[in-house]
């Protein structure tokens, strides 16, 4: 058996699957979840930050509004997805709320999580939910992700949520307790695999199309999934959710697959940044704050002394000190037209000199690679 330690984690992304919430007759279970919600207060008390990716909303809807689904037209789910959304969301917020913890609701599309703009626009909020303690729990728009531009699957939206947020962990619960050669429903001699250190495409292959009759992922999203977190230095652990306190049996040695995340959240988000190619602008400044990015803070508009290029929100500039040395780059949370307007601007004075209330940050030190001092 792997070893596997929650308390190694500290941001865990939990995914809650359709078929562990929702009966076949579209009704909630509450029992199970309630036992979920315990886990999870448990986790936060103890300084982990969490979130959940929560599926289910359709599976509800369809009975709410009398649905077939196996008959249903993208635009059914849709609707079933929106009456469904909100009852899933309040049963969260029952269930932890028992526990005195305050839920939110994101809904996310690819592009929110593809789009770099977008992206930051995410990232700011989930970050600013966790520094609360509110626990996000996330879902597809389904109202305005159609057919070509959707997830589809939440295994693979929970994976870039992982990314998003930059979190140690994903837990995919299921009704499979991990990964197996073949599928352990239909071979009996499938083997179960409890550690994976490299997703291979033989892998990919092995985990098939295998789909649950409620939920729309199958064991192929769930590799996938754990392809995207795992590059993002995100660990990923695939665990049966069928029985009651499901975090609290994985903490105690529950069988599952966990596929060890390359490098951690950090470096791999500063690896791709160095690899960016399109470098879209220049932002000198100042000694104080070159001190300042040395010492791991973000970058602040009031240490911006010039702006160079043209660039928007969510684009890759190339930051340089006092002396013309190029320090490192970073995703600028500015357009250029409005850097130039916040050079050497306080952070409270922001909103005075854009005429709208911005960031606080001119590139947020998660988003910022430095360069090796003898460059
Ligand atoms: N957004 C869908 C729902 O909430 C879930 C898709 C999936 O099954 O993963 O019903």
């Amino acid at each position: 058996m792997a070893d596997l330690a929650l308390s190694d984690y500290r941001r865990l992304v939990v995914k809650v699957g359709s078929s562990l919430l929702v009966d076949d007759a579209g009704r909630l279970n509450r029992q199970w979840l309630e036992t979920l919600a315990d886990d999870i207060a448990h986790l936060q008390a103890h300084k982990h930050e969490m979130l959940i990716v929560s599926s289910g909303a359709i599976a509800i809807g369809s009975s709410v509004l009398g649905i077939n689904k196996k008959r249903a037209r993208l635009e059914d789910l849709q609707a079933a997805a929106a009456a469904g959304q909100v009852q899933l969301v309040h049963a969260y917020q029952e269930v932890l709320g028992k526990h005195g913890i305050t839920a939110a609701q994101i809904l996310l599309t690819p592009d929110d999580t593809e789009n770099r703009r977008r992206f930051l626009n995410a990232r700011g909020t989930l970050g600013r939910l966790l520094d609360q303690s509110v626990i996000p729990i996330i879902n597809e728009n389904d109202t305005v992700a159609t057919e070509e531009i959707r997830y589809g699957d939440n295994d693979r939206l929970a994976g870039r949520v992982a990314q998003l947020v930059m979190a140690d962990a994903l837990i995919l619960l299921s009704d499979v307790d991990g990964f197996y050669t073949a599928d352990p429903g239909t071979d009996p001699d499938a083997t179960h695999i409890p550690e994976v250190r490299a997703i291979s495409a033989e892998m990919l292959a092995m985990a098939g199309e295998t789909r649950s009759d409620i939920g729309s992922g199958g064991m192929a999203t769930k590799v996938q999934a754990a392809r995207i977190a795992t590059h993002a230095g995100c660990s990923t652990i695939i665990a049966s959710g069928v029985i009651e306190h499901p975090l609290r049996a994985l903490s105690a040695n529950a069988r599952c697959t966990i596929f060890r995340a390359e490098g951690t959240p950090a470096t791999a988000r500063k690896q791709w940044l160095a690899g960016v190619l399109e470098v879209r602008g220049e932002v000198r400044i100042d000694q104080g704050a070159a001190q300042a990015l040395h010492s791991g803070n973000s970058l602040l508009p009031v240490g911006v002394v010039e702006v160079i290029g043209n660039f928007r929100r969510g684009d890759v500039v190339t930051v340089v000190g006092p002396n013309g040395k190029e320090l490192g780059r970073g995703l600028t949370e500015y357009s250029d037209t409005d850097a130039l307007r916040l050079r050497g601007c306080q952070s409270d004075k922001i909103e005075e000199r854009l005429g709208y209330r911005g960031r606080s940050v001119m590139i947020h030190r998660d988003e910022l690679v430095l360069f090796d001092s003898d460059r």
